[in-house]
């Protein structure tokens, strides 16, 4: 386990921290301008939206709306938009603009009373199919079948934070991060640990108990969480961190 925790760098601590740093969405934006320039059209600054259908307009005083999920662009997915808002995009460049979107999009599930919403698994920050990649070695034999990963909303309770979740969907298993962990200063650690907990539930199912007890964290499940060798830091991260979170995401601290 050792070996194989050192050749996947669980053990390093210079890579703690996920790329891109925080002047990431910065530079999108100024690629975003640039591109739409391109095009003939007047912007001077962005504005990120979201829950709109249209990808982008411009807005008075040159402002340029985009939908946030742009926010995790490449140059060229910007220049593609800029084509589709200009009317000259070809056949071509209108098929991977919608891809795009097709990608990048939160898709819902309704079930009921209760609604699903699933951010793709490649966050602003951290990407949960490379944090998979990471921590999939830990596991003996390969799970079947591979879940679905993706980030939920960012949420937080007044005092505490549901960190991820497993599911059973009739199309296959679910795992969802909050996305409260999509951030510069969340360390890789703290991902991985999430997700390698989510894991080991798809792994290591609740147990009966006494009575009509399931016993959801059991002695397989803790066994082979343990296998994750940054566990105990990890966990104590979480702990000296989780009131500056919900904190934040109230907006009662920056
Ligand atoms: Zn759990």
């Amino acid at each position: 386990m050792t070996e194989v925790s050192e050749q996947l760098g669980l053990f390093s601590t210079e890579d703690h921290f996920p790329l891109p740093d925080p002047s990431r969405i910065r530079e999108v934006e100024q690629l975003a301008l640039k591109a739409v320039k391109a095009q003939g059209l007047k912007v001077k600054t962005v504005k990120w939206k979201k829950n709109r259908l249209v990808m982008a307009s411009v807005g008075k005083n040159g402002v340029l709306n985009i939908h946030q999920i742009y926010q995790r662009a490449a140059e060229s997915d910007l220049l593609d938009l800029a084509t589709v808002m200009s009317g000259s995009a070809k056949p071509k460049d209108m098929e991977r603009f919608q891809k795009y979107i097709e990608r990048n999009m939160p898709k819902e599930i309704v079930n009921g009373k209760s609604r699903l919403v699933i951010n793709p698994a490649r966050g602003l920050f951290h990407n949960l199919e490379d944090t998979f990649a990471r921590v999939f070695p830990l596991l003996d034999n390969p799970i079947d079948p591979l879940p679905k990963l993706g980030w939920s909303p960012a949420r937080a309770g007044r005092y505490g934070i549901t960190w991820g979740t497993h599911r059973e969907m009739p199309e296959g298993p679910l795992i969802l991060v909050n996305a409260i962990l999509d951030a510069p200063d969340i360390p890789n650690f703290v991902v991985e640990h999430i997700l390698w907990h989510e894991i080991c539930h798809q792994v290591a199912p609740p147990e009966q108990g006494s009575g009509n007890k399931r016993i959801i964290h059991n002695r397989v499940f803790k066994e082979l969480e343990r296998r994750y060798p940054r566990l105990e830091i990890a966990e104590r991260w979480e702990k000296e961190n989780v009131g500056r979170l919900i904190r934040r995401h109230r907006g009662l601290e920056d």
